[in-house]
């Protein structure tokens, strides 16, 4: 069932760049932006101080009309903009947004139709310069009760801001939240969000989920939907350890009409950040919700960097989700192998003409999509685990893949993603099974396979004893990793009505 949008990133804008060392130390070179976003969340005032004369300019052209008075710094004389640029180079700025302006005019619109809080990407209302080297600083002006949602990292020192909230005079009521990144890594794909919504951050092993729980007429049901965030980024670290990123943008979506399943719709946003969206029913039940996989699969995308060719990135989400829900015990063993027996069955009957590269959802070979890269995965997997005598796996290339490269704006190919997970190994197993079966028509036959790890699938799946029973449990083996309490839930800014 494809119930999610893939992934996706500007592929214009991509760049090998890493912002793991974002949060230890900022360098003292950046462009410092102080947003003060209005009571009402509809109106943002910007002032951006560069750290030389630069030429700035909106992300996109349409959005030249929602900004007013644009201005130099502590100065009334009013900037032109041409082709949404400013023409001159300027050391400081200030301008307003009509936001909610914004954000009814922008292609997200129909999407967030039922939504009450302000949705809209940076281009409708950052002015950037086209240097894509500097780090870019955002401070927000608060309100009580106000919230903002972006895919950047979080800052700790947003000291810059303090000026401008010593001006104000409802400062002792307002709060500063500060984020970074870097120009190259935004995109008009990314999920800005202002309103008063509720925020919670979920800790995760190894970071935190942000999460944004924005409000619609239907109820929000926030303690539900922590629960399950949080036992679904439980699953995800369960592939070796800890949850892939460290701070994560979470965008929830109540839905208005009664939907067939809790979350009928999600997908992972690359761009500024990694960002999961969701859309929920929230009459649905807290086991209607642990027991669906969609958060599990889209929080499987994010141990990978971003591969274009989708049968390797939604085969490997898909043998992940099925994997990390037994490993969370969500599914039992048994009931694993018996998804995963299934989905290869019908990724085997999916365009049989057709090779794994050359499926698509268009030409009929969707199940190959999904499931031919789940087959690979499988397979490698319990080869390194054979060769290795269990010092190895996916899970350790995993693991190694996520130290060296991730978060990453890099966009892989099939082949390069494969040897990445190679040479985190002894071995070259996964390449090995791209040359076999990558460009070759049908399915590889995993069939043998459970055979031999004593998987038995008339009817019911039953396991049995076998030469690779072994490999079988330690595949669907859970880890001890502490799970992180409802009691323990931060709520920075919750104090949303
Ligand atoms: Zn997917």
């Amino acid at each position: 069932m494809l119930k999610h949008h893939f992934s996706n990133i500007g592929i214009l804008r991509l760049a090998v760049l890493s912002l793991g060392l974002l949060w230890v130390a900022a360098p003292s070179s950046a462009h410092e932006y102080v947003v003060e976003v209005d009571n009402s969340a509809r109106l943002l005032k910007v002032r951006a101080t560069f750290d030389e004369p630069v030429k700035v300019a909106l992300g996109s052209r349409r959005a030249a009309r929602y900004v007013r008075q644009l201005r130099r710094c502590d100065s009334d004389e009013s900037l032109r903009l041409r082709r949404g640029r400013v023409q001159t180079s300027e050391r400081c700025l200030q301008y307003s947004v009509t936001l909610n302006k914004s954000a009814n005019d922008s292609r997200t619109r129909e999407r967030y139709a039922n939504v009450r809080d302000i949705v809209t990407n940076p281009d409708n209302w950052l002015m950037l310069p086209n240097d894509e080297d500097t780090l870019i600083r955002v401070a927000f002006v608060l309100p009580k009760g106000v919230n903002v949602s972006v895919p950047w990292q979080p800052l700790e020192d947003v000291a810059f801001a303090q000026p401008v909230l010593a001006a104000l005079k409802n400062s002792s009521t307002t709060r500063l939240e500060g984020y970074a990144f870097r120009h190259r890594e935004i995109s008009s794909n990314a999920i800005t969000a202002f309103g008063r919504f509720q925020r919670i951050n979920i800790p995760v092993s190894g970071g935190e989920l942000r999460v944004a729980l924005l409000r619609t007429k239907h109820k929000t049901a926030a303690d539900k939907l922590k629960h399950w965030l949080s036992d679904a980024a439980y699953n995800v670290s369960q592939a070796h350890g800890k949850f892939p990123m460290r701070s994560t943008q979470v965008v929830v979506v109540p839905v208005n009409d009664r939907a067939a399943e809790p979350v009928p719709f999600g997908h992972v946003i690359r761009n500024g950040g990694e960002a999961v969206q969701f859309f929920v029913d929230t009459d649905w039940s807290v086991d209607s919700f642990l027991s669906d996989w969609t958060a599990t699969h889209e929080f499987s995308h994010l141990l990978m960097p971003y591969v274009g060719d989708r049968w390797v990135s939604e085969g490997f989400a898909s043998y992940y989700q099925n994997v990390l829900m037994a490993r969370g015990e969500v599914y039992s063993p048994s009931k694993a192998w018996r998804k995963l027996y299934e989905g290869y069955g019908r990724g085997r009957m999916s365009a049989p003409g057709m090779s794994p590269r050359s499926a698509s959802m268009r030409n009929g070979g969707l199940m190959k999509v999904y499931w031919s890269g789940a087959a690979i995965a499988l397979m490698g997997d319990v080869q390194l685990r054979e060769l290795s005598d269990n010092a190895e796996s996916l899970d350790t290339a995993m693991r190694k893949v996520r130290l060296c490269c991730l978060p990453s704006r890099k966009a892989y190919r099939d082949i390069e993603f494969l040897e990445l997970l190679d040479s985190k190994t002894n071995y070259t197993v996964f390449t090995d099974l791209y040359r076999d079966y990558a460009n070759s028509a049908g399915f590889p036959d995993v069939r043998e396979l459970f055979r031999r790890m004593g998987i038995r699938t008339g009817g019911e799946v039953t396991l049995v004893n076998a030469e690779l029973a072994h490999i079988r449990d330690a595949i669907m083996q859970p880890r001890p990793i502490a799970r992180t309490s409802s009691s323990s839930f931060a709520a920075p800014g919750n104090d949303a009505d």
